[in-house]
């Protein structure tokens, strides 16, 4: 950090930390006991409108000493119909919209013309305060109205938040004509940094400086409830109240809605320290907080009337309504830019089955949503990256510390490592953060890179206020006597997350829970019916097998009784006829045979144990034998390992693998190949024949029951065997496939977890 200072303040008892010192209690803004000299204030008690308490300036201003004021009725001073005017205002309690009583009053012989604003403080207590009249013969009514008609105009038709910034400062300055008026805007943390300026000529520029929070601190509360804020010159003694506390109660007396309420020491200096000499202050609200300040600068003593405070107040009003448009209708290209990322992306998401892919995989992607270098998504307990981003330890430990530390459901930061010094590590990748939480503990977080920016500061920002020991030995604040600009080297922060882009994840987050949700409903459903449907033809299946079986057995018999008892008398047609009856018979029993043991897969729940791959394709060779024989059948077989299974349906894999090698066989006798490659999670199991082989395009149907490529004039079969193959491999959480190549053989390959 570079400083180019003046001397330091001196003081007594050096407290550098602001955030310690209690502002409330060693500044009590609203209880200063004295108010600017430039009007009188009187306390009145009601309903005879005694004064109770009274500024101790009233001689210079209305010719009148204190104590002759003191316990008298206003009646006493000032005309009748004047007085009628303040009753009515008072018993209508008017006090928000009409409080300005014009008042006249003859002082040395000749009349002074006086305005009364009158109010309650935050006790009920009644006050009036009089200031003279200012008379400006370029402000009649009408021209005044115009003046402040075309400001708001020429400030309402501004494009952008900067041209409205420097609009309000000429209008501002145009309308007050003081030295200097700028727009103060806060940021997140009460700094506020002065983003337009209107000023004379030969004073110095105060435009991109920064002041610390605490330079406002004390005086936020105020503007978030009142609307102007005037110190006519910082210099002039204050008038002191007589008698010192508000007499029924012995308390200092609550000025926290007095227009003349005296400035506080520290701000007197602080002013002072500045050079300034008269300032007049109106908040901006966005939705009702307190956005920045409007802050009107003079280096001589000025007065301001009654009427132009208004207008002031007024324009700040319209200001203030008018910022979320103006801030609405900033980077509007941009916005309309992330709705359609936002389309897409939700578009993406809905389409694929699963959400990641939809944010990853496609252009736009899920950086451009935010305009991120890097974004990882956490779910279910992985990570799925995207551009720049820490490395899988860090993104561990940065998800930890959200699960911990973050309940919020969108999350920002443009400096991490100040909040998570762990960052600072991987600063150049995630210094700004971004997270939205999809499910409970589940993220997409996105990054920014450090960006090392230069901050000017009015003064030394890390010392704004201290506290020191006044000539009667009480603790005073005092702010910092140099405002000469401090640059400060700003490390660790990221460029700001726009509002716009936080929108934008927000929406995203909402998209994705729906999308999820439904996502997840759709499956549940899905997974339901298909539980039931399976379950409805399993038990189909089974009643259908067991009660077919008896009357086609019936049917069988008969028409080889038939066939044996009448075989005399039959010609060859009839014969032939039987024939078919009892071939469609037998395929029909073999077929509800394999039904059967299909339906059967599943339901059997017997325990995995341990076998020999040997011994159980030495049993489905046995089964096979007659084939085998009859085929001139080779098979060659590596050695071959033991594995948990259920041993009858692996049975059955293999006899339909080497049934099918045999049947589908060419000319050449069939040759089959059985082999066993051992992975570290799983044993890869291949038949492979030297037979038809198969066409590629239908390697999806094969598995499918009742699924068949060929009549079963050519080859014989159900349909069912692969099919079975399929769920007894599944059921031993494996997988099959095969490869192929027309007229050359198959290979089927299925794996089997060790
Ligand atoms: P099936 O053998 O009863 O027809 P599968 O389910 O066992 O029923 O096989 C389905 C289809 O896959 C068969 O009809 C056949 O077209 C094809 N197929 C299976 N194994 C082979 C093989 N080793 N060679 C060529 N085609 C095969």
């Amino acid at each position: 950090m570079s400083q180019n200072n003046s001397s330091p303040l001196q003081t007594v008892d050096i407290d550098s930390t602001e955030e310690k010192l209690d502002y409330f209690n060693l500044e009590p803004i609203h209880l200063p006991g004295f108010i600017q000299p430039h009007g009188v204030l009187l306390v009145l008690e009601e309903p005879r409108l005694k004064i109770v308490q009274v500024s101790n300036n009233t001689e210079s201003f209305l010719g009148i000493p204190p104590e002759k004021l003191l316990n008298y009725s206003l009646s006493k001073f000032f005309p009748r119909t004047q007085i009628r005017n303040l009753k009515k205002i008072i018993d209508r309690n008017e006090f928000e919209t009409v409080n300005l009583v014009k008042l006249k009053i003859k002082k040395d012989g000749e009349y002074l013309f006086i305005d009364g604003v009158l109010h309650r403080n935050n006790d009920g207590v009644l006050i009036i305060e009089l200031e003279q009249s200012i008379y400006r013969d370029d402000l009649d009514f009408i021209g005044f109205y115009h003046s402040l008609k075309s400001a708001a105009a020429n400030i309402q038709k501004t494009s952008s938040l900067s041209e409205m910034y420097q609009a309000i400062v000429q209008e501002i300055r145009n309308m007050v004509k003081c030295d200097r008026v700028m727009v103060y805007k806060f940021d997140k943390n009460w700094n506020g940094e002065v983003v337009a300026e209107d000023k004379r000529e030969d004073i110095e520029s105060f435009l991109g400086l920064h002041y610390p929070d605490a330079d406002t601190k004390p005086c936020r509360n105020f503007y978030s409830e009142h609307w102007l804020r005037l110190i006519v010159d910082v210099n002039a003694e204050s008038a002191d109240l007589l008698p010192v506390n508000y007499p029924e109660t012995n308390l200092p007396l609550d000025l926290g809605n007095s227009v003349l309420r005296g400035l506080s020491p520290c701000h007197r200096e602080y002013l002072q320290n500045m050079g300034i000499c008269s300032t007049l202050v109106m908040p901006l609200k966005r939705s009702g907080q307190l956005w920045g300040l409007i802050s009107c600068h003079h280096y001589t003593p000025k007065k301001v009337s009654y009427e132009l405070r208004q207008a002031c107040e007024f324009l700040s009003q319209i200001i203030s309504s008018e910022l979320i448009a103006k801030e609405e209708a900033e980077d509007y290209d941009y916005k309309i830019k992330l709705k359609s990322i936002h389309t897409k992306l939700t578009e993406y998401i809905s389409i694929k089955n699963n959400f990641i892919d939809g944010l990853i995989a496609d252009s736009p992607n899920l950086l451009d949503l935010v305009n991120a270098q890097g974004a990882a998504i956490y779910w279910q307990g992985d990570f799925t990256t995207i551009g720049n981003v820490p490395q899988n330890p860090h993104l561990k430990g940065l998800i930890e510390w959200l699960k911990n530390n973050i309940q919020a459901a969108v999350f920002e930061t443009k400096s991490l490592p100040f909040l998570y010094p762990e960052a600072e590590k991987y600063k150049n990748i995630a210094s700004g953060l971004l997270a939205i939480s999809i499910l409970p503990k589940n993220y997409i977080c996105w990054f920014r890179p450090e960006f090392i920016q230069t901050v000017k500061w009015a003064g030394n920002p890390h010392n704004t206020v201290v506290k020191k020991i006044d000539s009667e030995g009480v603790v005073r604040l005092s702010p910092r006597g140099s405002f000469a600009v401090w640059k400060e080297i700003v490390r660790l922060n990221s460029l700001a997350w726009k509002s716009c882009e936080i929108e934008a994840a927000k929406d995203l987050r909402s998209a994705i829970v729906n999308i999820a949700l439904r996502q997840a409903d759709e499956q549940a459903k899905l997974t339901q019916e298909l539980e039931r449907s399976n379950e409805d033809l399993e038990k189909f299946a089974y009643v259908a097998s067991h009660d077919l079986q008896e009357p086609l057995n019936l049917v069988s018999s008969y028409v080889q009784l038939l066939e044996m008892r009448y075989r005399d008398r039959l010609d060859e047609d009839a014969k032939e006829f039987i024939n078919f009856a009892v071939d469609g018979v037998t395929h029909m029993q073999t077929l509800i045979d394999d039904l059967l043991t299909y339906s059967r897969v599943g339901t059997q729940d017997k325990k995995f144990v341990k076998i020999e791959v040997e011994d159980v394709i030495n049993r489905a060779c046995t089964n096979l034998q007659e084939k085998i024989q009859t085929n001139e059948v080779t098979i060659m077989r590596d050695l071959l390992p033991s594995i948990f299974g259920d041993r009858t349906q692996l049975i059955q894999v293999f006899q339909n693998l080497i049934g099918n090698a045999i049947k589908f066989r060419k000319e050449e006798k069939p040759h089959i190949q059985i082999r066993v490659e051992e992975n570290e999670d799983h044993y890869l199991f291949s038949v492979r024949d030297n037979g038809i082989g198969i066409e590629l395009q239908f390697s999806d149907r094969i598995f499918t029951i009742f699924q068949r490529l060929h009549s079963r004039d050519e080859y014989p079969g159900t349909g069912i065997g692969l099919a079975l193959c399929k769920k007894i491999i599944e059921r031993h959480e494996g997988s099959i496939w095969f490869e192929s190549e027309l007229r050359k053989g198959s290979t089927f390959y299925f794996t089997i977890p060790r």
